[in-house]
């Protein structure tokens, strides 16, 4: 699908929805994908990008930051304690805080290069082994140490759901656990299932598929 398409398919579940399409971000999720393509989108007036790789993001991002200075770079991929550095200099969000370990360090950088980062934690709301994301049960822990103890900026949640399951319960514990804490922001929703994220209420879709295979 073309960038438009997925746009519109997007103000479509929001009309459904009830919601207004402004409140719903595209972040075209371009792990993987060459310079040209993300430069495409940026001649069409794109600037919301998701990438899941530190070294890959700067490799291709640095030099289309000096051109397109207005991009709005995700981080959405798991993040290593010791690449925190490098992850505060280059990406504009961080979603996918996970630990209190990642937070101290996240939160120092920030500190250290004068750069406010808003955050999402990311929730493992699966609970599955091999995934990122805290438990839903550590949530409110893992909240207050960042908020309280760290400063860290947590403006919302995230999550990934698993694979082989219908997405839905996920969405919707996502939802409820973002209310409880009073977070307005929600990362939910890819190719195959954004319409029901936005549903659920997500302000962020991350989509690659949709946008890149033009089959
Ligand atoms: C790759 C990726 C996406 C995009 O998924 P698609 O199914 O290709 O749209 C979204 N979120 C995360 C965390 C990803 O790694």
């Amino acid at each position: 699908m073309s960038l438009l398409e997925v746009q519109s398919r997007i103000a479509d579940s929001c009309k459904k929805a009830g919601r207004k399409p402004g409140e719903v971000m595209l972040v075209a999720v371009t792990k993987s994908q060459p310079t040209e393509k993300i430069i495409a989108f940026l001649e069409q007036g794109h600037r919301i990008f998701g990438e899941n790789r530190v070294q890959e993001a700067t490799e291709k991002f640095m030099a289309l930051r000096e051109k397109y200075p207005d991009i709005e770079l995700h981080f959405i991929g798991r993040l290593q304690t010791n690449k925190a550095k490098d992850a505060v200099r280059i990406f504009d969000v961080i979603e996918t805080v996970d630990g209190v370990k990642l937070a101290e360090e996240l939160a120092h950088e920030m500190q250290r290069q004068k750069r406010n980062l808003p955050c999402f934690i990311q929730v493992n709301t699966g609970d599955e082994k091999q995934k990122g994301g805290v438990s839903p049960a550590e949530l409110e822990g893992l909240f207050l140490f960042c908020t309280k103890q760290v400063r860290l900026p947590v403006e919302g949640l995230m999550c990934i759901p698993p694979a082989h399951e219908i997405p839905d319960l996920h969405f919707a514990l996502l939802r409820n656990l973002a209310q409880s804490l009073g977070l307005k922001k929600m990362s939910m929703g890819m190719s195959a299932d954004f319409d029901s994220a936005i549903r659920y209420g997500a302000t962020h879709v991350r989509i690659g598929t949709a946008l890149f295979d033009i089959t």
